[in-house]
Formats: C-alpha cells, sequence, structure tokens
C-alpha cells in the first residue's frame, strides 16, 4: 500500500559526486514509500505537491534555524562483537591487546544469550549514533551472526554482516577448518538471503590473509562471485603486519596481490586500513575499483599509523570512514569525522603535502561509504529515487555541545555539528524512510 507523502522544509547539507560538501539554505524533500520523490528550493512546494492531491494531504515538517538534515551515517567497518571493549585495552600493542581482549571476548559468541546481550546494546548505540548503514564483522560463530542480523532487523538499521573467517595464525580457542569456514560461511549466506530482507545483505569476511590460507581464500572468492555478494577484509594496516604477510606469502608481489590472486577483489571488495599500500598496489585497488574504509580513531588509538587519505582521494579511489570498534573506541561517526581531520592535519603537519577539510570528512562518512560499500545508487545523498536515509539534527538541543550566534551562516553551522556533534543533536533518525528513533528510545534493552 502506497504509505502518503511527508514533506521536510528547511536547511539540508549532502555530498554530490561533484562537491564535497553543499550546504542549502529553505529546501524541501518529499518521501513516499521510504523513497525520495523531489528535492528543490522550497518555492516548488506547490508544484511538487499537485500529484499529490496539495498541501492539505501531506504532512510537512518546518525546521527552523539550528535545524537541519543529512544523509545517514555510513560506517563502512565496525566489528560489533568487539563492542564490550570499547576504551579497553588501548595501552596494549596490537598483538598483545587482540590475545588479550579481542580474541577471547569474540571466542564467546558461541554462547547465543552471550551474544544477544551484547549485540542488543552495540546495535542500539551504533544506530543511536546515526549509522544508519553499517557494515558489520561478526566471529566465526554463524548462529550468532544471524542472532546480530535479528537486533539489526529489529531496530530497522542498514547493514552488511559478515560471518568471520579464520584457519590459520589463531589461537586454539578460535579457529576453524577451511571445510567448516567454508560451509558455515554458506548457511550463513543462505540463511540470510532467504529472509529476503533488502536491508540487511551478507558480506563474505576473511578476516585478513594471515588468518585464512589461499584455498580458504580461493572457496570464499568462487562463493562471493557465484552469487553476487560483497567482500570485505583488513590491509595494510600496520607495519609488522605487511612485513608478516611478505612471509607468509613469499610467491606473492605484495598484499593486495594476495587477495587479487585469490580473486577476492571487485567493485563489492572492503579494504580496511590500505594505511601502508605502495603505489602499485593502490593502481590495482583502483582498477579493481576496491573501496577503502579509513579508520583515523583505530589507527592512532592502537598506533598502527597515519593514512594518507588525501592521496587516496586524489587518486581517484573510492574512501569511506569507519569507526573500527574496538580498535577505534567510539562507534560515533561524528568522532570518526573528527579522527580523520585529526590524521590527515598531522600527516600534513609532519609531511607538509595537503590536508582534507571537513568537507571531505563529511563526504566520506556519507556519500563516500556508500560508494565504498557500492550502493550509492540507493543511498548517501538526497538525490530523487533514493531510499530516504537520513538524521535530522537540531544543534539547539538539550545535551548539545553547539551554541549557534547571529553571525553565524548555515554553513557555519554545519561546520560546528561536524565538530562538536554529538547522539543528543538528532531528533530523528530515518532508514527507508521510517524513523527509528522511537524504538531505541523506548527502552527495551535488556540490560
Ligand atoms: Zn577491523
Amino acid at each position: 500500500m502506497d504509505q502518503p507523502l511527508f514533506v521536510i522544509r528547511g536547511m539540508f547539507a549532502h555530498s554530490t559526486i561533484e562537491n564535497p560538501l553543499i550546504v542549502l539554505a529553505d529546501h524541501i524533500i518529499g518521501v513516499s514509500n521510504g523513497k525520495i520523490v523531489f528535492f528543490d528550493q522550497a518555492d516548488q512546494l506547490d508544484k511538487h505537491l499537485q500529484p499529490f492531491g496539495g498541501r492539505s494531504k501531506v504532512s510537512l515538517t518546518e525546521l527552523k534555524r539550528g535545524q537541519f538534515v543529512i544523509p545517514g551515517f555510513i560506517d563502512t567497518h565496525i566489528h560489533a562483537p568487539q563492542y564490550p571493549n570499547s576504551g579497553k585495552g588501548l595501552d596494549l600493542g596490537l598483538l598483545e591487546w587482540l590475545e588479550k581482549y579481542t580474541f577471547p571476548t569474540e571466542a564467546k559468541f558461541k554462547d547465543l544469550e552471550f551474544a544477544e546481550h551484547v549485540y542488543e546494546k552495540a546495535v542500539r548505540r551504533v544506530l543511536r549514533n546515526g549509522t544508519t548503514t553499517a557494515c558489520y564483522y561478526g566471529t566465526i560463530h554463524t548462529d550468532a551472526c544471524m542472532k546480530l542480523c535479528d537486533i539489526i532487523d529489529k531496530y530497522g538499521q542498514r547493514a552488511f554482516v559478515g560471518k568471520v573467517n579464520m584457519n590459520q595464525n589463531s589461537p586454539e580457542y578460535y579457529i576453524e577448518t577451511a571445510e567448516e569456514s567454508t560451509s558455515e560461511t554458506e548457511r550463513f549466506v543462505d540463511s540470510v538471503l532467504e529472509r529476503k530482507n533488502q536491508r540487511i545483505q551478507p558480506i563474505i569476511t576473511p578476516r585478513f590473509a594471515a588468518s585464512c590460507d589461499d584455498k580458504l581464500m580461493n572457496s570464499l572468492a568462487k562463493l562471493a562471485h557465484d552469487k553476487g555478494l560483497h567482500i570485505q577484509t583488513h590491509i595494510s594496516e600496520t607495519k609488522d603486519e605487511v612485513a608478516w604477510i611478505g612471509n607468509l606469502f613469499p610467491d606473492h608481489d605484495h598484499y593486495v596481490d594476495v587477495y587479487d590472486k585469490a580473486g577476492l577483489l571487485s567493485k563489492r571488495t572492503v579494504l580496511a586500513h590500505g594505511i601502508y599500500l605502495t603505489t602499485e598496489e593502490r593502481k590495482i585497488v583502483k582498477d579493481r575499483e576496491c573501496g577503502i574504509s579509513h579508520c583515523p580513531n583505530s589507527n592512532t588509538s592502537i598506533r598502527s599509523g597515519t593514512c594518507d587519505v588525501k592521496q587516496l582521494l586524489d587518486e581517484g579511489i573510492k574512501v569511506g570512514l569507519g569507526t573500527d570498534c574496538s580498535g577505534g573506541y567510539s562507534t560515533s561517526m561524528n568522532d570518526a569525522m573528527r579522527c580523520c581531520l585529526h590524521v590527515s592535519n598531522f600527516h600534513a603537519i609532519h609531511t607538509e603535502k595537503i590536508h582534507i577539510s571537513h568537507r571531505e570528512a563529511f563526504m566520506m562518512a556519507t556519500l563516500g561509504g556508500a560508494q565504498v560499500l557500492d550502493i550509492a545508487d540507493r543511498i548517501g545523498n538526497f538525490e530523487v529515487g533514493k531510499a530516504f536515509d537520513a538524521l535530522v539534527i537540531d544543534v539547539t538541543k538539550e545535551g548539545s555541545q553547539i551554541d549557534i550566534f547571529e553571525n553565524d551562516t548555515i554553513d557555519d553551522i554545519l561546520q560546528k555539528f561536524i565538530y562538536l556533534g554529538n547522539e543528543h543533536n538528532f531528533t530523528r533518525i530515518y532508514v527507508d524512510g521510517a524513523d527509528v528513533l522511537p524504538m531505541l528510545l523506548k527502552g527495551s534493552q535488556k540490560s
């Protein structure tokens, strides 16, 4: 049945392919059946309402100064099972951190009650932070990953969910055989696809090259190819890791070549980090149309390195932002934008190269993320025909860190939101045209 049209009038900000940040005063957006049916200047309202029976037939929300609409945030790399460790253990080095915190926590997801308990909290927090689309890693446990899908569905988020694959160089209490890993991945993929939920898609998730042998990577690539699935993995996160991959795969030219020869690189592949990619590797990443998930909080918190994100963008590589919970301590995309700016600034300070601005950070948190996930034809900005995944922001709300002054322009207000915004500023969180915030605030969380 057709859902009635609703219209929001006021200030909007979004990115386009040509322009990383466009801030618009007094515009209107019309949404029907979850899709954007018009987006125009406010003085065109009556023209757009004619086919719908005029003003009396629609619900019109008029925003005040300090309120505006942006596309929902897209987190291109987040480990849902690591959420309990957010803000813990970051004084340790990467390997110690994995052994002491990450692997023991992920192993616990064999227990479905534990999985449900954590995933409830994780999904609610991520969605409350305005992340309308998340690309999640689960664990190696198929049933726990299905539980994650259940909870994402309950709260109305859009997501990719990956059952993690790891059959070598992993602790003996948290590892699978190549055969188990492949058959369980097939079971997971089929279970998710059977639900025919357009919002939740499976994603093939070899943890990273060191934890999967060639045989497993080949079979996962075949599965992705046969079923047209997305793929996510880690690449070139630390210098030690790059050297280790070189030793593990001596017959390959470099890290990218390991994934390329396995058949894992396509326009639907999300590569997290990519800090130390060489010119040759970046060229292959671009040629295969893979996306990079830049995770600046994580890269700083566990001291992996400073990614030259400006270079990736300038070379025409698709780049989105990832929170990489819990290597990154925050699941907030506002935090990811700020960390991205800081990392780019530090890189510029040390190399005298050019840094990015808040405009590119905003683009990477929205449209860039949609490009990385190869769904920019469906979400990411306010083009007519796309799904209405959006955040209504109010910088004047209780709990806001933002004050606006008489001489602040709409560009200033938007920039203040990027630097100072938090979840208290989100008054509506739309996914597919439905406001999911009331459900989140209902307090149905199990403790
Ligand atoms: Zn990660």
